[in-house]
């Protein structure tokens, strides 16, 4: 009787914590992280069989109906209890990347105990979702460094053996939509001295983000939606047209051709569209204009993507109003940002 008293708790105990397991994973599919976070589980006490690989809560981004770049909708999770209110006066320069090694739930359910005393600003879910655990102006722990954590935002991606083993698109393009938006908000530059792994936060003895996480990928996406400034916003020059001659009504193209040397893309149709202007935003030579897009901006980037490192044809078309030599001068701007280095390109406009 006693011994299978025993076995019957025994069972229920397991039913129980099956139970728990499948709950668990079923709040992800119906209701997402709003469900209550409730206390960490000890992993190892959940057979891999009851947790199911499936995934994506209905309302997140996915497939094709994520378009990157996007503006970023992080799932605010209240009473997270590790973080310190504030950062003690300490400005936002670094991004720290993370990888979870456990899965999105039970991330966020270690977060919510004292004991674990760990946090992160951002989880990203395996499907892209974005949850926000502590308020970007107070202080996450997730760097194991003091002054780190005082100047940085923690991003953790889940990666997990079961629920995310690898990761996915989705997790790309919601990482650098997410950090763009911070860099915006920051003023911070978008390269590799400041959006560091946390293997690269001095003194961690931790290897995440890992050899799987593609960094050259990551900071390209982050190239196409970084806000263009000038600290991000350069060219060199790569060639131009002959200056042209005309004669009476004739008309006659000139390209010139930019390296984008700074950090951000160019991308036609954005606010970080390339264009070709005339310094000082001087309208004095627009009679010569033809189908210029603005009077001081002869030419807007032909290309619809020009990376860092990728070159922009610009071209333009003059004609004879009036006779006489001109000297137009030409500088690249992203109006959305800034203008570019001053190369002191210029074409010679001679009107017989
Ligand atoms: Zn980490």
């Amino acid at each position: 009787m006693q011994g299978l008293l025993r076995r019957s708790v025994l069972v229920l105990v397991i039913f129980l914590i099956g139970a728990t397991g499948r709950s668990d994973v079923a709040s992800r599919d119906t209701t997402g992280p709003d469900a209550p976070i409730g206390p960490l589980l000890d992993p190892a006490a959940i057979p891999e069989s009851a947790i199911p690989v499936a995934r994506a809560a209905a309302a997140s981004r996915s497939g094709t109906a994520m378009r990157f770049p996007f503006v970023p909708e992080p799932e605010y999770i209240t009473s997270p209890t590790n973080y310190w209110a504030g950062r003690d006066g300490a400005s936002i320069d670094y991004i720290v990347i993370h990888y979870t090694d456990i899965s999105y739930a039970r991330t966020l359910r270690a977060f919510n105990i004292l004991a674990s005393d760990v946090s992160a600003h951002y989880v990203i879910r395996g499907d892209g979702h974005i949850a926000q655990i502590v308020a970007e102006g107070d202080t996450a722990w997730h760097s194991g460094n003091v002054w780190y954590n005082r100047h940085s935002i923690g991003i953790e991606f889940e990666l997990d053996r079961v629920t995310n083993p690898a990761f996915t698109t989705e997790q790309y393009y919601a990482g650098a939509a997410l950090v763009c938006a911070i860099s915006g908000r920051e003023g911070m530059p978008l390269d590799r001295e400041h959006v560091i792994g946390h293997n690269e936060v001095p003194g961690s003895t931790h290897t995440d983000p890992g050899p799987t996480w593609d960094w050259p990928h990551f900071m390209w996406l982050t190239s196409l939606c970084a806000p263009p400034t000038g600290a991000t916003v350069h060219a060199s020059f790569v060639s131009e047209s002959p200056y042209p001659e005309v004669s009476g009504d004739d008309k006659a193209l000139v390209s010139v051709v930019l390296r984008n040397t700074g950090l951000t893309a160019w991308r036609r149709g954005t606010a970080q569209e390339a264009r070709l202007g005339i310094p000082g935003n001087s309208k004095d030579l627009a009679f010569l204009a033809d189908g210029w897009p603005a009077p001081e901006r002869p030419a807007v980037q032909e290309e619809d993507i020009v990376p860092p490192g990728g070159n922009a044809t610009f071209s333009f078309r003059v004609k004879g109003a009036a006779p006489g030599t001109f000297v137009v001068p030409l500088r690249g701007v992203v109006d959305g940002g800034a203008w570019m280095d001053d190369l002191g390109i210029f074409t010679v406009v001679t009107v017989r």
